[in-house]
């Protein structure tokens, strides 16, 4: 048992560790520092509200914390670098889950009805918005799960007055909070069942209106949510250190949904109420021009005849596993006097900074890792560009066709080099299911099979 002084001061610890960890994340070279500032916060957190005064059932708290400890170690363990999208939306929806479950406690809670005044008042309110943002946060995360999975269609589900709709559900959850704070004891239960029931469906509904490319989006605005759930959490429970560690991953998460919005091109406010105002009304422009498909052979003699090469990985490079071997062709290119670079495009793979993490496990060095804006004015005079794995990103409808679903995205030009080689299996589209002009233009071609097996194909013969 620890004195609540010791426990204020191990909170303001751990917060000043959240901070660093934040800190520590926003750069590669420091994210190892950062996720260790991150566990070593938790466990202090952790630790010292356990140990905390009036704390009681440490068997059932034990007990919880080593069968959950046992999940979460063999699945971590069992991921695949191309499932962490799903993984990180399920675990912002038990966050959500959490700050419901909490909020129902809580209001059970004999302490709850011994408030009076203001204070109950205050206690009743905190209740309701934390259930509110949990419920939202639990049944969003799961459909943005399954559209992540690909076992809820990615495309958009939109339907007319469906703005209506929302704004008379969120009308409908403001009058059941009135009626919530007005009943006696414990009859509230029942106001707050029926608005925890709608605002599931909201977040069931605002996920499902946003469509495949605009989902990173909705990773990051989850993230979001979750954290503001876990800072409701704090309120009705008088945790100060969860109030400010749910702020923390709250405003974070906001402004990483504000960048991947911009990096997209997007309003943030017609993502987060699911493509408020125009979308595209007509056909999306018939494909023109031949496919030409090219053996392994022919790449590696044009990469031996090309000064600079520019690769851009995308999904596919993850689900290969190809970076490995795509880091020992940058190292042979390298070795013949090439300059070799890769492009990132801000929403490749499925995960913000996917192509980071990818290429970071292969000791890729960061100095020759370009974002989009970077390396786009440089396309023109590029002798080759490899696409490894990607589609979506390097999408020229994004540019040139108003009626795409991905128009006004920014993506990486890759048709303004000499040379563009795309190596994907088929002429299948990427997530957000459009067809790609780029693989019909003349100076495009296709080398179709696995990423990582062609790779493998074209170092030997380099
Ligand atoms: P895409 O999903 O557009 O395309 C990936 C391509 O990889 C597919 O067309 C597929 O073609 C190919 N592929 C799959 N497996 C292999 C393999 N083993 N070997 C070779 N190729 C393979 O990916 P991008 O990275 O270009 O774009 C990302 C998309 O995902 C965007 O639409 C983005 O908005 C969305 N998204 C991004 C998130 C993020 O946070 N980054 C989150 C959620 C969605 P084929 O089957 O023919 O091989």
């Amino acid at each position: 048992m620890i004195s609540s002084q010791l426990q204020i001061a191990s909170y303001l610890f751990a917060s000043i560790l959240f901070i660093l960890s934040l800190g520590g994340l926003s750069s590669q070279e420091s994210a190892k520092k950062g996720v260790f500032y991150g566990i070593l916060g938790m466990l202090i957190a952790v630790v010292s509200t356990v140990l905390g005064e009036g704390v009681e059932g440490y068997t059932y708290i034990l007990a919880a914390i080593a069968v959950a400890s046992i999940i979460g170690i063999m699945l971590a363990r069992k991921v695949e670098m191309t499932s962490m999208p799903e993984l990180v939306a399920i675990l912002h929806s038990f966050v959500g889950l959490a700050a419901v479950l909490v909020g129902f406690g809580s209001y059970l809670d004999p302490i709850t009805q011994t408030l009076t005044g203001s204070e109950h008042v205050i206690h009743l309110v905190e209740i309701f918005i934390g259930v509110f943002i949990g419920s939202i946060t639990f049944t969003g995360s799961v459909v943005a799960w399954g559209k992540l999975r690909g076992t809820i269609r990615s495309k958009a589900l939109v339907y007319p007055g469906r703005h209506i709709v929302n704004l008379s559900l969120l009308i409908a959850c403001i009058v059941l909070c009135v009626l919530f704070i007005g009943a006696a004891g414990i009859t509230g239960m029942n106001w707050l069942y029926i608005m925890t029931a709608i605002a599931c469906f909201i977040g069931i509904m605002l996920v499902m209106a946003i469509g495949g490319a605009d989902m990173p989006v909705v990773v990051s605005m989850l993230n979001s949510y979750s954290g503001w759930a876990a800072a409701a959490a704090g309120f009705m429970l008088g945790n100060d250190l969860l109030i400010v560690t749910g702020a923390l991953v709250g405003s974070s998460g906001a402004i990483l949904s504000i960048i991947m919005c911009k990096a997209m091109n997007r309003s943030f406010w017609s993502v987060i109420f699911g493509g408020f105002g125009t979308g595209p009304t007509g056909k999306v422009a018939e494909v023109e021009g031949e496919v030409t498909a090219v053996n392994h052979a022919e790449v590696a003699e044009l990469l031996k005849n090309s000064k600079n090469i520019v690769i851009v990985p995308g999904y596919g490079m993850a689900v290969a596993k190809a970076q490995f071997p795509v880091f020992e062709m940058v190292n042979k290119l390298k070795d013949k006097g090439k300059e070799v670079r890769f492009a990132i495009h801000p929403v490749a793979g499925r995960l913000p900074g996917h192509m980071n993490v990818l290429l970071a496990e292969a000791n890729v060095p960061y100095d020759i890792v370009l974002e989009m804006d970077e390396i786009n004015a440089d396309l023109p005079d590029t002798d080759t560009v490899l696409v490894i794995g990607a589609n979506d990103i390097v999408n020229p409808g994004a540019v040139d066709d108003e009626n795409s679903p991905i128009y006004g995205m920014p993506v990486i030009e890759v048709w303004n080099a000499k040379n563009v080689i795309v190596m994907k299996r088929t002429m299948a589209t990427g997530y957000a299911g459009v067809q790609n002009p780029l693989f019909f233009k003349d100076n495009t071609e296709m080398l179709y099979g696995d990423a990582k097996d062609s790779v493998n194909k074209i170092n030997a013969l380099l």
